[in-house]
């Protein structure tokens, strides 16, 4: 899947390492989360402090990783990257803890999929850093408090609830990112474009910028799919008409919807007559997971307006059925 948000090969992730920007000056858009953080990021250095732990959420391929990765740049500390799934014991993030030093990013991406007893012991290290943990078993068994050096949480999650609320409760700082505009995925096309050396003129980049649904991600995948096309196609250069070419072949459509986007409201509207329908109904019909659809399929299609969650269900707007070329029904018009 073109759009799919998920890092999809080793060739992606070499090319990512290569263009992510590494400082806040060059993290673009979400003007926001940058203006808070560098407040809060110099107020914590100038006290000599570890920065207060800080929550990111927001759909796949936004920028937590990358902005958790300027964050410790910014303090001039070292990252530490893991993962939910990763720490299935409580030795596994104690492990992680000791070995921090002072002031460092203890990055956890997915946080909500840690497992409670992982959660357990997080709570005192984020509050007191306190590592309090049982080793041995039985009768034999004791609990071991230790001191840990003052570190900085970031945790990155897609949406703020799935966490517990004692986790959430935590974090001192928590910043939502938005989908970004088209003006600033232009940029980010462009500045992806000059590192890679791409030849692309200001049309082309924003035609780029225009079906890549918000999602810095998608934008730079889609970059790379438009610069194969035009070496092979038209000499290398990429205008407005070379971009529109290579993305019909790519079956990625003027909103940047691709097949799943489609069939996705497609099923709403033909198969559930607009809805309301539940989501796993809806997950059925168009054989994806729930999860999947609710992570990655809808927030944007909500976000631009072509379809709505409701308490009784997920709803086709007016949009959508006009995106198909198919009357709204009566109830729909305007
Ligand atoms: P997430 O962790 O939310 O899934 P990433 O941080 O991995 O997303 O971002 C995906 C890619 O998009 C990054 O490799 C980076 O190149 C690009 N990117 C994300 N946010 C920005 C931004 N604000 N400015 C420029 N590029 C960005």
């Amino acid at each position: 899947r073109i759009i799919s948000p998920a890092v999809d090969s080793p060739e992606e992730a070499r090319i990512d390492r290569a263009i992510r920007p590494h400082r806040l000056a060059d993290y673009v858009g979400q003007p926001q989360v940058r203006e808070q953080m560098e407040i809060f990021i110099g107020a914590a250095r100038g006290r000599g402090e570890a920065l207060d732990h800080v929550l990111i959420f927001g759909p796949p391929g936004l920028g937590k990783t990358t902005l958790a990765h300027i964050i410790a740049a910014e303090l001039d500390v070292n990252l530490r990257h893991t993962s939910g799934p990763v720490l299935e014991k409580p030795g596994d993030l104690a492990a992680l803890l000791t070995n921090l030093e002072p002031h460092d990013v203890l990055f956890v991406d997915e946080i909500h999929r840690l497992s409670p007893v992982v959660e357990e012991v997080l709570y005192p290290a984020m509050e007191d850093y306190q590592l309090d943990i049982m080793i041995g078993e039985g009768p034999a068994a004791r609990s071991i408090k230790l001191d840990l050096p003052p570190f900085t949480l970031v945790g990155a999650t897609t949406r703020a609830g799935l966490l517990t609320s004692p986790l959430r409760d935590r974090f001192g700082i928590v910043q939502r990112l938005e989908f970004y505009s088209i003006a600033d995925l232009t940029r980010i096309v462009q500045r992806s474009a000059g590192i890679l050396g791409v030849d692309m003129d200001p049309a082309g980049a924003e035609e780029v910028a225009r079906r890549s649904r918000g999602t810095p991600r998608i934008a730079n995948r889609l970059l790379r799919r438009v610069r194969d096309y035009a070496q092979v196609k038209a000499q290398g250069r990429v205008d407005a008409a070379v971009a529109q070419q290579a993305m019909e072949l790519l079956n990625v459509d003027s909103h940047g919807f691709d097949i799943m986007d489609r069939k996705l409201l497609g099923a709403l509207i033909e198969k559930f007559d607009g809805g309301p329908v539940g989501i796993d109904s809806l997950a059925a019909a168009i054989g994806e997971e729930r999860g999947t659809l609710e992570d990655v399929i809808e927030p944007y299609l909500i976000q631009q307006g072509f379809m709505m969650r409701t308490a009784r269900g997920r709803i086709a707007t007016r949009h959508a059925y006009l995106h198909f070329g198919i009357t709204p029904p009566e109830s729909l018009t305007a």
